[in-house]
């Protein structure tokens, strides 16, 4: 427990939880049903899970895509981690991003979140934009 971090005392409404692990919508999502699966524990890294808590939050993914496919009908998620600031984690306690994905929501998807680094996004040459 981190006094300061928002994940350790957020007022939680869950969407799913388990003993190690709960789920939230994301409060400024990318897309409708944008979610946080979040170890209980504070950590700031997968290295730190013990195997029982990364079983958990695994269950606990496949569980909120399903809900999420239940309320919004996406046709497709990208699941990641931002893990450290230089690869974009601004709350600093592990959470896994599940983002739901509609066709057409962006012109080109094909690549999904190797597009991170937009200069190097190209997925083949002579594919998708540069
Ligand atoms: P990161 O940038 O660390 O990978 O992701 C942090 C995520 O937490 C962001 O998507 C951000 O919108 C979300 N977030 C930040 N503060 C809150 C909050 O108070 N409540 C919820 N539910 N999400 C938050
Ligand atoms: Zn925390």
């Amino acid at each position: 427990m981190d006094d300061t971090c928002i994940f350790c005392s957020i007022d939680r409404e869950t969407l799913a939880e388990n003993e190690l692990a709960f789920a939230i919508l994301d409060r400024f999502p990318a897309a409708t049903g944008h979610s946080l699966v979040i170890p209980r524990r504070h950590v700031l890294t997968m290295d730190e899970l013990t195997g029982e808590e990364a079983l958990a939050l695994f269950a606990l993914i496949r569980q909120v895509k399903t809900l999420l496919r239940e309320r919004f009908g996406p046709d497709g998620f990208n699941i990641g981690i931002n893990e450290g600031e230089a690869a974009g984690q601004t709350v600093m306690h592990l959470h896994i991003h599940i983002i739901p994905r509609t066709r057409g929501d962006v012109e080109n998807p094909r690549g999904g979140i190797r597009k991170v680094l937009p200069c190097r996004r190209r997925y083949r040459h002579g594919e998708g934009p540069a």
